[in-house]
């Protein structure tokens, strides 16, 4: 078997889905998804011909070459290795298919049948849309007078009733955000908190755990936003609140600020999806920046490289809880590997406001995520097909679907 062609579509959807198509002259086709950023179908052309004529068995031995040849092995590569991760889950998904596994049996079996997912709740607001540099677009599917109003505070209350909704539909696990848009900050850019916003965070969360009492857990994320004191600060005045995790207090390029949180807080500090291969999480992992750790597959290189992540934070006992913001291609495709491996406490879901997601896999009446689960099934590959109608009615303008 030989590997014939690589061609990409881009689906609008709340963010630019990539999804990276493999073929080849046995006529077994292979799918796989890759985090947006500007220029990435660009990328992936011009991977194609590293790949052409290829055997689509050796993926590990390909994506080290790709990765030697584009980011000189490093985990410096940045966006490359969101082109390397869709190219890498493509390869997995069509060498499954040709052995006719499903593919958590390439990973190395299951630890559990069905994969926790947790809801990402936002800021408790209806679901916005963004362009491959993060640019807020009109929501694709909603009509011009049901668009978002962008940057509104919300009040606790409307924090509470969406975590109520969130546990109703069935999910045991959500995330909110906690960094309040900029306009209630003194200063957006400064990187403080300041006394007034804290005890805003303060009560929106305890307003949450009041709604979902014994029925959920709840972790929020912070996107970076903070100064390491002024972050500590705040997780120190939520320790009496049994917080699943504390994502990204700050920036997460700097892992002594990190650790400083991490150390001084019993609320667990989450962060990994800004970083690149198991290089940048060694270093994190070892100077003790993180608790909870959440690589995202769609970026680090692919499943397999979530693979030997997970195994390095397990070696510290750490679990992980990857990040995703995946079509139903990459979540599934992700969920396979949660399930390849024993520490992992639930998968990001970014879509539940997406009223295309299912349907995108010809699911629309038999939903991908059900109860907060997905569950695996024995179907070879990912084990998801997409409906290409779907997906051109979805498809991005400008760019190439699967050309
Ligand atoms: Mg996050």
């Amino acid at each position: 078997m030989r590997i014939t062609a690589v061609s990409t579509a881009v689906i609008e959807a709340n963010f630019d889905w990539t999804i990276v198509r493999i073929d080849t002259d046995e006529g077994i086709s292979g799918l796989g998804e890759a985090f947006f950023s500007p220029g990435l179908t660009a990328i992936i052309r011009e991977l194609t011909p590293l790949l052409i004529g290829r055997r689509p068995e050796h993926v590990e031995r390909h994506v080290r070459r790709l990765q030697l040849l584009t980011a000189h092995g490093s985990a410096g590569g940045g966006v490359i290795h969101h082109a390397i991760s869709g190219i890498e889950t493509a390869l997995l998904d069509l060498n499954a298919k040709s052995l006719d596994i499903p593919l958590w049996r390439l990973l190395g079996g299951k630890f559990r049948e069905k994969v926790r997912v947790y809801a990402d709740c936002h800021a408790g607001a209806p679901l916005e849309s963004y362009g491959s540099v993060l640019q807020a677009r009109p929501t694709p599917w909603l009509q011009s007078d049901e668009q978002p109003s962008r940057g509104v505070a919300l009040e606790a209350d409307d924090f509470a009733t969406h975590a109520r909704s969130t546990v109703k539909a069935g999910f045991t696990t959500m995330k909110f955000d906690l960094d309040l848009p900029r306009e209630a900050h003194e200063d957006g850019w400064s990187r403080r908190i300041g006394s007034m916003l804290v005890e805003r965070q303060v009560e929106i969360a305890e307003a949450i755990f009041d709604a979902v009492g014994h029925d959920a857990e709840v972790a929020f994320d912070l996107h970076w936003s903070y100064a390491a004191i002024d972050a500590l600060g705040l997780a120190r005045r939520l320790e009496h609140l049994p917080i699943l995790w504390l994502e990204d207090p700050c920036p997460p390029d700097n892992v002594e600020a990190l650790a400083r949180v991490a150390r001084n807080t019993t609320v667990p500090i989450a962060t990994g999806e800004n970083q690149y291969t198991r290089v940048a999480f060694a270093d994190l992992i070892t100077r003790g920046g993180v608790d909870v750790v959440t690589p995202d597959p769609q970026k680090i290189g692919g499943l397999l490289e979530l693979r030997a992540i997970a195994a390095l934070a397990d070696t510290w006992a750490l679990p992980i809880a990857p990040h995703n913001i995946s079509s139903p291609i990459g979540t599934v495709a992700n969920a396979h590997a949660c399930a390849s491996v024993p520490n992992f406490i639930a998968l990001e879901w970014h879509s539940s406001g997406v009223p295309f997601f299912d349907a995108l896999v010809g699911r629309a009446d038999d939903p991908v995520i059900q109860n907060g689960h997905i569950a695996l099934s024995d179907e070879p590959g990912i084990g998801v097909e997409l409906d290409l109608d779907v997906c051109r009615r979805h498809a991005r303008a400008g760019e190439p679907f699967f050309a």
